[in-house]
């Protein structure tokens, strides 16, 4: 084990798991506050919620082993993935110091990293998860979450073997292998679409491979704000310049100055759901071209590793 795990401070927030559970997501979290309020938070009995989780990973890297994962914890709240609904209940949750989303967000220290990646590669061995199915809480409660949050270093953690990322390179490949099949195909061009009616079929598509993938989306065909939601989730966590990128091109030098610019905070609703990443869509509520192809590349990169997976355990 190369990190240093604490057990002298156990979280009384769990109950036991419902029977014939089976354990097999693991959720990750950002606890948006330092380490002694999130122990507190944790673990905390008398709170109006009960909170807790398995693990709290420091940014120094120690580790917080808080409530074993034979047991239920109350990490993930009102959430979904596919048809499961209770995600507490098949899940492993870890909670990660940070201050969050916000003046103060900053990327995940290296050596707590190391651990998030050495803890997860037990729990992942130990329950036999699968690749996929370890998600951000953001990405069961969109709209509701949006933790991790886009500093969150996905594409490190699925190269040290946790979780998956979208492999643009070979997934461009193959489609443009079949573009060019389709080519040799078809004698005539097809007709050229409105744009409104592009959009609209883009949406669609998006929104498709977004409920395929997993995510809690309806198929409407409009960007609703649940569909907003949805792909501001994705974003986050498999194509995060795409929003970083937005607010370089806004004349922001860095993140920490994007997140300090006032101007960027709308007034009224709740601070979480309006955290300055949400502009990463265009103010009418139409994806921009670019935006609805990256999306669709990566989605179909996840879709095609998934269907690819010899057990994949959907
Ligand atoms: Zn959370």
């Amino acid at each position: 084990m190369m990190y240093k795990v604490h057990t002298h401070i156990r979280s009384p927030n769990y109950e036991a798991r419902y029977p014939d559970t089976t354990i097999d997501f693991l959720i990750m979290h950002y606890t948006a506050c330092d380490l002694e309020a999130s122990l507190k938070i944790l673990t905390d009995p008398n709170a109006r919620h009960r909170v807790s989780a398995h693990y709290l990973v420091d940014e120094t890297g120690e580790v917080y082993a808080l409530v074993d994962e034979e047991f239920r914890s109350w990490h993930a709240g009102k959430s979904a993935w596919r048809d499961l609904a209770d995600m507490n209940s098949r899940s492993v949750g870890i909670e990660i110091v940070n201050p969050g989303q916000g003046p103060n967000y900053r990327p995940f220290p290296p050596l707590q990293m190391e651990s998030v990646a050495s803890l997860s590669k037990e729990i992942i061995t130990r329950w036999r998860m699968a690749p996929h199915h370890v998600l951000g809480h953001s990405d069961i409660a969109p709209g509701r979450k949006v933790d991790p949050g886009p500093l969150f270093d996905w594409k490190w953690l699925a190269g040290h073997g946790v979780g998956v990322y979208p492999d643009i390179q070979k997934n461009q490949e193959r489609q443009s292998r079949e573009w060019k099949g389709q080519e040799r195909k078809s004698e005539k061009e097809p007709l050229p679409l409105d744009k409104r009616k592009e959009k609209q079929l883009d949406i669609i598509r998006i929104q498709h491979l977004l409920a395929r993938y997993g995510y809690t989306v309806p198929l409407s065909g409009i960007l609703d704000p649940q569909t907003r939601a949805v792909i501001e989730a994705f974003q986050m966590h498999f194509w995060p310049e795409s929003i970083l990128e937005k607010f370089r091109l806004m004349g922001c030098r860095s993140v920490k100055e994007t997140l300090e610019s006032k101007s960027l905070y709308v007034d009224g609703g709740s601070r979480e759901r309006q955290h300055p990443f949400s502009l990463s869509l265009e103010d009418e509520g139409i994806l921009d071209g670019e935006t609805s192809a990256g999306l669709i590349r990566r989605l179909e990169s996840l879709i095609d590793s998934l269907d690819n997976q010899p057990c994949a355990n959907l």
